[in-house]
């Protein structure tokens, strides 16, 4: 598809253009915060700093969305064919007051049901590779094995939207794209790419769905055709912007590893300082689990759902009262296994897009490629681990919260 050249003076312009036709999403900075938010007039978007605190996901899949209303109604009795109520008064027997092919007719109750799914074309602006990727790994779980356990919520709005996203040009010291597959300048999932240069931005259209949201700027002239010295320029940028990003560990083996590691003691050490606090899952662009509650007033009520978060206790607490995960180990090992052995068992792709908001945001410092290099490295030898022989493992158990559980009874994706 083309390959265009915005000048930097023309990007009001190109927003104006893109808000005509649909809500346009941008990383906008208020409070000193920058956050995605709906563009209007003079709001200027953040392109510098280079990740919004949170990811993108909440444009599509909402931290809470209300998807059905309901109201309950008490029916009257229907009358019968001689006028009668068709219920017998009292002290009568039916028999002696309605006709005998009558069926007695008795107040019911009614749902009145009312389905809720809103999903306005909407383009974003301005998020990064890495979060691009976040909907792509949860577009496998949202649509859902081939459509049975398709999402009509997620997927209408997905398919509503159009991603415009930007080359990372300074990557910071937290982010880690290239160890996960992805890279500054990735194109998985992007409908349109832009790359700063000299004087402007190079835009790759690569989608039909990036090429109809850009069709009025390019008649309306602010994107013409890019230069060879501006294409050159930018895959000069790419190539050192890749560069910046560090390879912290290795995707070598790291299923097996983590398999091996499941009742190593070391879970236990490395959540120690996690306070359960889920912010790591709710900043991430993947994590998509989530809870369905009702609220009911007197007759008239709501379906909504929520995100949720791994770290919660009682994320996996059953009606029993039996926990599968009941420790913190438990769960913190969940995050993580989730992301890079059950997940990639069942799409054969990571969880993760290596953007680092969680290393940046975790308030006690936790580090995802700490735990990995640890937890994904081959098993301890057999001195060093709990796990190693089948006598210290169950002589640990009684005191240890991660070997009390094997890989096949913690179940596969959360
Ligand atoms: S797990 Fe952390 S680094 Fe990976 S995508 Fe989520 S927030 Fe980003
Ligand atoms: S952000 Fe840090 S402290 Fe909070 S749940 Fe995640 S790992 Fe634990």
């Amino acid at each position: 598809m083309a390959t265009k050249f915005l000048a930097s003076e023309q990007l009001p312009a190109l927003l104006e253009a893109l808000a005509r036709d649909a809500r346009l999403v941008i990383p906008a900075k208020s409070d000193g915060l920058v956050q995605f938010d709906i563009w209007e007039l003079r709001k200027e978007v953040e392109l510098q700093v280079l990740l919004a605190r949170q990811s993108p996901k909440e444009w599509v899949f909402p931290q809470c969305e209300t998807y059905l209303r309901f109201e309950y109604a008490m029916a009257a009795p229907e009358e019968t064919q001689d006028g009668a109520s068709g219920v017998a008064p009292a002290g009568v027997a039916p028999a002696e007051s309605a006709p005998a092919q009558a069926a007695p007719a008795i107040p019911h109750e009614t749902i009145q049901l009312e389905s809720l799914n809103e999903a306005p074309r909407q383009v974003i602006f301005g998020l990064r590779p890495c979060d691009v990727r976040g909907f792509v790994q949860m577009d496998r779980v949202f649509g859902g094995y081939g459509g049975f356990y398709f999402d009509p919520l997620y997927n209408a709005r997905r398919e509503a939207t159009t991603l415009l996203a930007v080359t990372c040009r300074e990557p910071r010291s937290t982010c880690f794209c290239t160890a996960v597959g992805g890279s500054p300048a990735g194109q998985e999932g992007v409908d349109a790419l832009l790359t700063e240069v000299g004087g402007g931005f190079v835009v790759e259209v690569l989608t039909a769905k990036g090429e109809a949201a850009l069709a009025a700027a390019v008649s309306a002239g602010f994107l013409s055709d890019a230069g060879e010295a501006q294409v050159a320029e930018a895959v000069r940028v790419k190539t050192a912007a890749s560069a910046k990003v560090d390879s912290p560990f290795t995707l070598e083996g790291i299923r097996e590893n983590l398999r091996a590691n499941f009742a190593d003691d070391r879970w236990h050490d490395l959540c120690l300082r996690c306070i359960s606090c889920g912010t790591c899952t709710y900043v991430c662009p993947n994590c998509y689990c989530f809870n369905i509650n009702d609220s009911l007033v007197e007759t008239e009520g709501e379906r909504y759902r929520t995100w949720d978060n791994c770290f919660n206790p009682q994320y996996t607490e059953e009606t029993s009262g039996h926990n599968p995960r009941a420790h913190k180990a438990n769960r913190f090992r969940n995050r993580f296994s989730h992301k890079f052995w059950y997940y990639p068992e069942k799409y054969e792709s990571l969880l993760c897009s290596g953007c680092g908001r969680c290393i940046m945001h975790c308030p006690t410092r936790i580090d995802i490629r700490e735990v990995l290099r640890v937890m994904g490295a081959p098993a301890a030898a057999p001195s060093e681990g709990v796990a190693a022989a089948a006598a210290p493992a169950a002589a640990s158990s009684a005191t240890s919260p991660v070997a009390d559980q094997s890989a096949s009874t913690e179940g596969k994706e959360a």
